[in-house]
């Protein structure tokens, strides 16, 4: 009999890999003007959406960081960024698409926002109150490192209305934190979620990684346990995917690697839902079920529309995804005109957007049979080798992940992918 580690012979480490092979096509130059007009002059066909504002620069390179962003050391082409962003936000705001139903959630990510001026962020923040129709509820977010987040800056932000922070502490070892680049200590992690809850932020968010470089299961288990001990309402915990060995490291091949990860995995899955008060959300976020919703990044994973805005951010309206140019200067050149922007457009199958829903499985631990049953015809074979495997069961109606089906989640979505791209093509 397989250990639960040997079930495939890799591991996809994030549902974004898995889903990159899906059959997605560039549009063509001369069919962009056309396509943004169908999209934004529109009303919304999904009244679930959340918005993204990629903030590209750092204080500090980490070295195992594989998003899109560059140190802050130009204040004028931070200026100049902040400026076109804006600009962007209000050439679409006006759009049919944008006003016809309102954004439940707002992210800042990067990057690392707080590392720029906050007054910059503050300003985005009141032109999309101006402009855009956001829910009463509208969850706000914030990425910060410990060390980017002064008091000053975190009273600029909760009077401009944020009401999430999500902090990048990686892990509370101080060896660990030490080898990924990281100075803050643990007394200074506490400091700073304590005065982020005085201030009145109570949505606080961290993120942990495992597979680290001095990294051992007693230092694991000590930054789970760390969490209980802090004012910390919600967890992501990821597996560490560097940069320059991404190509290796984005899947998992030595067996002895993998029943490592596993192990890892397996302790955060139990631990976590256990705090007082907290609940697994998604296969890498947990959070208390009140205080630490996750609406943006439950969103993210299942199939919300998102409007993106900034170089290097990725949105998705319907069955269209757009990237955005990852050079800032480009961004910037192009003076936030959506029409002549170097964007990248690719489009899928309208048929997409009636299979999509079999990534609520894979990213959102179950699936309603009744809404299974529309796409039962193209995938019967995978669940039923799935529920063979014992990576899903059939519970309360719906097919639900099994703590093993959690480790493999990216490997199920994948297997979905796989076959989505056989029923598009063919
Ligand atoms: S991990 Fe965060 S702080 Fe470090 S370089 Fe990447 S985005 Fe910047």
């Amino acid at each position: 009999m397989k250990k639960p580690w040997e079930i495939f012979d890799t591991r996809i480490r994030s549902a974004n890999m898995a889903r990159r092979s899906l059959p997605f096509i560039k549009v063509g130059d001369d069919e962009k003007q056309q396509l943004i007009g169908a999209l934004f002059q529109n009303e919304a066909q999904n009244t679930d959406r959340v918005i993204y504002i990629h903030i590209p620069f750092c204080s500090n390179i980490c070295p195992f960081c594989i998003y899109s962003k560059q140190k802050t050391n130009d204040n004028e082409l931070i200026s100049n960024y902040f400026t076109v962003l804006i600009q962007q936000i209000k050439a679409l705001s006006s759009s049919i698409w944008v006003q016809s139903a309102p954004f439940k959630a707002v992210y800042f990510g990067g990057g690392t926002p707080t590392s720029v001026s906050v007054h910059h962020l503050e300003a985005i923040l009141n032109e999309l109150e101006k402009s855009i129709p956001l829910s009463t509820d509208c969850e706000i977010t914030v990425e910060s490192t410990i060390t980017d987040l002064t008091p000053e800056k975190l009273s600029v932000l909760k009077n401009a209305g944020v009401n999430r922070m999500s902090l990048g502490v990686q892990s509370f070892d101080k060896q660990t934190r030490k080898s990924l680049g990281r100075i803050a200590g643990s007394d200074e992690i506490s400091e700073t979620i304590e005065s982020i809850h005085k201030d009145g932020i109570s949505n606080i968010c961290i993120d942990l990684l495992y597979n680290l470089k001095d990294q051992n299961f007693a230092t694991w288990k000590h930054d789970l346990a760390a969490i209980s001990k802090n004012l910390i309402t919600g967890c992501s915990v990821y597996s560490l995917i560097s940069t320059h060995t991404r190509a290796q490291t984005s899947e998992v091949r030595e067996p002895e690697l993998l029943e490592k990860e596993y192990k890892f995995f397996t302790e955060a899955d139990e631990r976590l839902p256990e705090i007082d008060g907290w609940e697994r959300f998604t296969t890498v976020q947990y959070g208390h079920r009140k205080n630490g919703k996750a609406t943006y990044v439950s969103a993210h994973g299942q199939n919300a529309d998102l409007l993106a805005f900034g170089s290097g951010a990725g949105g998705r309206i319907n069955n269209i995804n757009y990237i955005q140019t990852g050079n800032v200067e480009e961004y910037i050149n192009a003076q936030g005109d959506f029409m002549n922007d170097p964007i990248l457009f690719l489009s899928i199958d309208e048929k997409y957007l009636k299979l999509r829903a079999i990534f609520s499985l894979s990213e959102a631990l179950s699936l309603k049979l009744t809404d299974y049953q529309d796409l039962e015809s193209y995938f019967e074979d995978i669940i039923a080798q799935l529920i063979n495997d014992g990576l899903v069961i059939i519970r309360d109606k719906a097919l639900v992940l099994t703590p093993n089906g959690r480790f493999w989640a990216a490997n199920i979505s994948a297997l979905f992918t796989q076959r989505i791209r056989e029923i598009l093509i063919n």
